[in-house]
Formats: structure tokens, C-alpha cells, sequence
């Protein structure tokens, strides 16, 4: 449990820059690439290097954004961009698989300055689909956007769609497979008591596969401009073997991303549902701005006290 509710603390999948330009202006940017923590014997030294290299680049392409002056929205842009493009990480490119042996993919953006959010749930065939979350936030009058409507809205601006083999990745197939197999052998066997059968719905039975590629990779990043303005912003493929549709915390604004200036931004990575049920996003900007806690405390408080719980 407590590693599958993890805020991205693994030293592996978490990075952040910053500068101070002179007293009141500095630029901060944070990036993360799932929950979870990678124990060395699981991960070659070559695999390892991969995901340093990729979380380094994508780190440096967000900050070098805020260092010329851009916008928070730019570098969270193009930060995840680059994770979901690489079939490194549960986002884009390398998404994990449904029970259906599909790609649905979640994903938000939030302004911090005017509160504005966009997101898109259970998307299927967008190459970036921050890209299209972007867009509701920036092209339409709501905030979340799914299914047909999603579809051609993406169609009218423009967004990228691409063929479902861009998505394919061996291990995340294997995994789809495996954990498919426990599930339909936990079906079989007959020991499935109301709970489990539940937790059979979003495949969160206990996994045997192969960890880092059934359990790893959301992707998400956060800014502070040299605006003073906070961006946040999350993509995910969600849950393997997700079933009905699920959608996960990541594009809900309080769940898995928040921006207020007023107090902090907030990219989550974990197990989703729990992070719904708890607004774990908007929890730790309120504790900032009603509990008057600093924000490490708030964060620690929220993650590793009530959500722990
Ligand atoms: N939060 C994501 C979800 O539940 C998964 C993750 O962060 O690993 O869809």
C-alpha cells in the first residue's frame, strides 16, 4: 500500500531546477515520472541510465523555458511532451494497456494565476495528450472534455492524432497479459471476497509481473515563472488493465493536479482512486492556505498521514 501511493519521491523519477533572478524573481521547475520506488535489483544499470537521461532532458527543457522568460504553461508543455513521447514512462507513447488491450490516456494542465484548468479522460490516439488538454483549457469554455466531443474538438484545434502502434510497447504488453491471467486465474479460483472482486474492476490485484512496467511512469510537472505565476500538469495511460472506462485522479483538478498561486502546485502519481476520494491535490493547497502550513508540511500531512490512512 504505502508504495502505491507514493507522490513521486523516488530520487530516480523525481527532479527539480531552480534560479533566483534577484530577490523577488526566481523560476522553480519540478518534473516527476511516477510513483513508486525502483529498487536497484530490478532495474539494469543500462535501464536506469535511460530514465536519468530522459527525466534530465525533459527537466532541462522546462527550466530552460522559465530561464528566458517564458511561461509556466510553455515549460510544463514542453517538459511532458518529451516524457510522452518516450516509451520510457505510463504517459503517451508508453502507456500501459486496458483490459480491452487499448490505450485510454488522462491528462490536465492548471493556470495558478486565474484558476483556469483543462483535462481530457480516457482519450484514445492523441500523440500529446497534455497537447489536448491544453487546448479545453485554452480554446474552450469548460474544463474536462471526453469521448466523441473530445475527438472533434481535438479535430477543430488541430491536436495530433496518431496510429494505435505508436502506442505499442513490448513490456507494457507483457504486462497487460500477465496481470490479465492473475485476474482471470483469481476469477477462476473462486477466492475473490466482495473487496477483491472490486479491486479486480481497475486490475489492482496484488502483481507478480514484471514491477517497474505495470506500476511506473505517470508523468508530471510543475512551475513557478518569472511571472510569479504556478503551472501544474499530469498525463497518464492510468492503471493497466484498468476495465469500464476508468478514469483516474490525474485529469481531475483537486485530485491530481492543482496550481493556485495563493499557495503552491501540485502534480500527483499514485493510485488513483484514493487520491480522488481524498482531493490529495487541492488538499495540500488548502492545508497551505487554512492549516497555515508550510508547504513540505502540508504535502507530508496530506500524503503521508491522511492518504497513508
Ligand atoms: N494516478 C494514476 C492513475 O491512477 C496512475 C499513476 O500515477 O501511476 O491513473
Amino acid at each position: 500500500m504505502k508504495k502505491t501511493i507514493l507522490f513521486g519521491i523516488s530520487i530516480v523519477l523525481l527532479l527539480w531546477f531552480s534560479t533566483s533572478f534577484s530577490q523577488n524573481q526566481k523560476v522553480v521547475f519540478a518534473i516527476h515520472g511516477g510513483a513508486g520506488i525502483i529498487e536497484k535489483e530490478n532495474i539494469s544499470d543500462e535501464l536506469e541510465k535511460k530514465y536519468r537521461e530522459k527525466l534530465n532532458e525533459a527537466a532541462a527543457a522546462g527550466f530552460e523555458v522559465l530561464q528566458a522568460g517564458g511561461s509556466g504553461l510553455s515549460a510544463v508543455q514542453a517538459a511532458i511532451i518529451i516524457l510522452e513521447d518516450s516509451p520510457l514512462f505510463n504517459a503517451g507513447r508508453g502507456s500501459v494497456f486496458n483490459y480491452d488491450g487499448k490505450i485510454e490516456n488522462d491528462a490536465s494542465v492548471m493556470n495558478g494565476k486565474t484558476l483556469e484548468a483543462g483535462a481530457v479522460a480516457g482519450i484514445q490516439n492523441v500523440k500529446n495528450p497534455i497537447t489536448a488538454a491544453l487546448a479545453v483549457l485554452l480554446h474552450s469554455p469548460h474544463v474536462m472534455l471526453s469521448g466523441n466531443g473530445a475527438s472533434n474538438f481535438f479535430k477543430q484545434h488541430d491536436i495530433e492524432f496518431i496510429e494505435p502502434e505508436w502506442f505499442y510497447t513490448e513490456r507494457r504488453f507483457q504486462s497487460h497479459i500477465e496481470l490479465k491471467k492473475q485476474m482471470n486465474k483469481k476469477k477462476s479460483d473462486g477466492d475473490g471476497s466482495d473487496q477483491k472482486k472490486k479491486d479486480n474492476t481497475t486490475g489492482h490485484i496484488p502483481d507478480t509481473s514484471n514491477q517497474y512496467a505495470t506500476k511506473f511512469g505517470t508523468v508530471g510537472a510543475v512551475a513557478l515563472d518569472l511571472n510569479g505565476n504556478l503551472w501544474a500538469g499530469t498525463s497518464t495511460g492510468g492503471m493497466t488493465n484498468k476495465r469500464y472506462g476508468r478514469i483516474g485522479d490525474s485529469p481531475v483538478i483537486g485530485a491530481g493536479t492543482y496550481a493556485d498561486n495563493a499557495t503552491c502546485a501540485v502534480s500527483c502519481t499514485g493510485h488513483g482512486e484514493y487520491f480522488i476520494r481524498l482531493s490529495v491535490a487541492h488538499q495540500i493547497a488548502a492545508a497551505m492556505a487554512y492549516g497555515k502550513m508550510p508547504l513540505a508540511e502540508a504535502a507530508h500531512h496530506i500524503i503521508h498521514k491522511k492518504l497513508e490512512e
